[in-house]
């Protein structure tokens, strides 16, 4: 009576796992026939982008790559002909990322493209992206919009010194001689 239990007992046991096997193969299967069908490419804006659940979607990158939203935020830029060095960004900036030095310059220097009179230089302008939290802060506060998110989220380096952009148009000899001409203009003021 015993025997004749643990027969059906490994019987039923038998089939249980050659019908999970099945189950397995079929969802494999399955998977594989949906594998040979690609999504076509949306865009994030376009009203079908979600609307297509089934289909292959890793993307052969960097030869295909999903287009990134108008509004989000990658690898700054800063536009340094129309900055007025105000320091705004970086007084803003919650890791301390942007580092700015400037100097005065002895007349009106410049205009923005949206009017802006420029009076100062800017022998440094630094920005560490390995720093940056990509928050944004910065572009919002600039008074010229001249610090912007591009769209290039792909800049990997090997040395992370070269995560740090510089932005300033000033050689070292040429912010010198700014700085010279500043402190002339100084002391001829006082005599
Ligand atoms: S995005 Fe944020 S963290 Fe990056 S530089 Fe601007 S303020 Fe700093
Ligand atoms: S806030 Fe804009 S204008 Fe002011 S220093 Fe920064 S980048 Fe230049």
């Amino acid at each position: 009576m015993e025997n004749n239990t643990v027969n059906i007992e490994s019987k039923n046991s038998f089939w249980a796992s050659v019908s999970s096997l099945w189950s397995g193969l079929m969802l494999s299967l399955r998977h594989i026939r949906k594998a040979t069908k690609r999504r076509n490419q949306a865009y994030i804006s376009d009203k079908d982008y979600f609307a297509q659940k089934e289909g292959l979607v890793t993307l052969k990158y960097p030869y295909e790559a999903i287009p990134v939203p108008d509004n989000g935020r990658y690898r700054l830029h800063n536009e340094i002909d129309d900055c007025i060095v105000c320091d705004l960004c970086a007084k803003i900036c919650p890791v301390n990322c942007i580092e700015i030095e400037s100097i005065k310059a002895t007349e009106e220097i410049g205009i923005t493209s949206d009017g802006t009179k420029k009076r100062l230089y800017a022998p440094k302008f630094d920005i560490d992206l390995a720093k940056c939290c990509y928050c944004g802060l910065c572009t919002t506060v600039c008074p010229t919009d001249c610090l912007t998110m591009t769209k290039v989220y792909d800049f990997p380096e090997v040395d992370i010194k070269n995560m740090i952009y510089h932005f300033t148009d000033l050689t070292p000899e040429q912010a010198r001689e700014k700085q010279l001409l500043f402190e002339q203009q100084q002391a001829a003021k006082k005599k």
